[in-house]
């Protein structure tokens, strides 16, 4: 990316409404535009994030057989009140301007549109088991949308559907998929927690979400401090300072944020909608489901409350928008030789070569927070100034050195 042909518009002043580190520092750093509460526009530079997410999420995905396709947005009167989610309060309802009530609800989530479908297209334990995953945007009537993208009223989610002739056979996916998520949000950069949750009228065991602990975070869950186990504070009946129940170690209370959710559903929405396979007996049975979610933009929102400092972001490498963030002093030749061989090597890079001084450049760079600055300066030619983002130290190094740095430690990330 050379910056004169991109657009990055970094902000001075941003709305004081958000209290949130990932709102403000997101607005300011020009990745998100905040349309109305909960509301959110991606820039080119944040999309690249998002992108970036769903990419290790697609991966890992694809690892546990699960395959992607695309359902509507707009979800018909009919199919809730099959599943008698009409009238949840989250939901927004949605009506042609000729009508007086509404024939649909903007899709929150998408148990019973999947169950429809399949209905349709799953006959015998021969189409089992299936795993089908969308990334869409879902539309929930959020009260307390303040805190940026941790909870918008339209946020961007990643749920995934598994259709099982077994309980069994759920049950040993269920784990699978924990796994995968568990490995999606190490590889952006967050420690997630796997934690109890409540179970409810649509599941058949309690449900696990994945927590990150951040005081930011709405929840609060009991951990234990030395071999992680954790309940969520709403079903726990663990106090803080008690012993784990699976090792010695001693429960802590922390507050996290869910970054995503995973429910064992059992026959609840193959039952509304009819969705039976033939076993091998020739018998007909209720297909077996479960449902995973992650909120892609929840994680992204999760990312820059963890890791920031005064002057900024600091991405991990694998989110990160770019790597290196490219600055000349006096814009020479070299500046876009340099860059035009990282590019080749793929190792992608933000060339700031804007009409602005070294001072905004400086600015800009700490506040959009990608993991290498280099700076070329006129000054001392042999030498490339590099300053790792994560703990701002500086060194100087040679053009050999440098590249050394950056392509061999990143040979893993394109
Ligand atoms: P919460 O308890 O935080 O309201 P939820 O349990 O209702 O979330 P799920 O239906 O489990 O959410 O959705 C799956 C995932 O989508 C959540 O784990 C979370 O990461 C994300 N998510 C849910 N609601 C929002 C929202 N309003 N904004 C952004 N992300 C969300
Ligand atoms: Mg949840």
């Amino acid at each position: 990316m050379i910056l004169s042909n991109f657009f990055i518009k970094t902000q001075k002043n941003i709305s004081s409404e958000d209290i949130s580190y990932n709102a403000k520092l997101l607005e300011k750093a020009g990745f998100i535009y905040k349309n109305s509460s909960g509301i959110y526009t991606f820039f080119p530079l944040g999309w690249i994030v998002i992108q970036n997410i769903i990419k290790i999420i697609r991966e890992e995905m694809s690892n546990i057989g699960a395959l992607e396709m695309m359902m509507p947005a707009l979800v018909s009167k009919q199919i809730w009140q099959t599943s008698g989610r009409w009238d949840v309060e989250i939901g927004y309802e949605v009506k042609s301007k000729d009508k007086a009530d509404a024939d649909f609800v903007l899709g929150w989530t998408h148990e019973e549109v999947i169950s429809e479908i399949f209905s349709h297209f799953i006959n015998s334990y021969k189409d089992l088991p299936l795993a089908m995953y969308q990334i869409q945007t879902k539309f929930r009537n959020e009260p307390r949308a303040k805190s940026g993208l941790l909870r918008g009223k339209e946020f961007i989610m990643k749920d995934l559907y598994s259709f099982h002739s077994s309980e069994d056979d759920l049950f040993a996916y269920y784990n699978q998929v924990a796994l995968a998520y568990q490995k999606i949000f190490k590889r952006c950069g967050l420690n997630s927690i796997y934690t109890l949750a409540s179970g409810g009228a649509f599941t058949i065991a309690n449900t696990h979400e994945f927590q990150v602990i951040c005081g930011a975070g709405e929840d609060e869950i009991l951990v234990c401090s030395s071999c992680g186990y954790a309940e969520n504070k709403e079903i726990s009946n663990l106090k803080p300072g008690d012993k784990c129940l699976k090792c010695d170690g001693i429960i802590k209370l922390e507050k996290s944020i869910e970054v995503g959710n995973i429910f064992p559903l059992g026959e609840k929405y193959a039952r509304d909608f009819n969705l039976k396979f033939k076993d091998k007996n020739g018998n007909e049975n209720y297909v077996i489901m479960g449902s995973y979610g992650i909120g892609v933009g929840r994680l992204m929102g999760t990312i820059v409350e963890l890791f920031n400092d005064e002057h900024g972001i600091i991405w991990p490498k694998e989110i990160a928008p770019a790597l290196v963030y490219l600055i000349d002093i006096d814009k020479k030749i070299e500046a876009k030789e340099l860059y035009n061989y990282l590019q080749n090597k793929g190792i992608s890079v933000i060339y700031d070569d804007r009409d602005l001084s070294i001072g905004e450049k400086l600015q800009d760079a700490d506040l959009i927070g990608l993991p290498y600055r280099l700076i070329l300066s006129p000054k001392n030619k042999d030498l490339i100034e590099v300053k790792l983002r994560k703990d701002n130290k500086i060194k100087q190094l040679s053009k050999e050195e440098v590249i050394n740095l950056i392509v061999k430690n990143n040979e893993n990330i394109k």
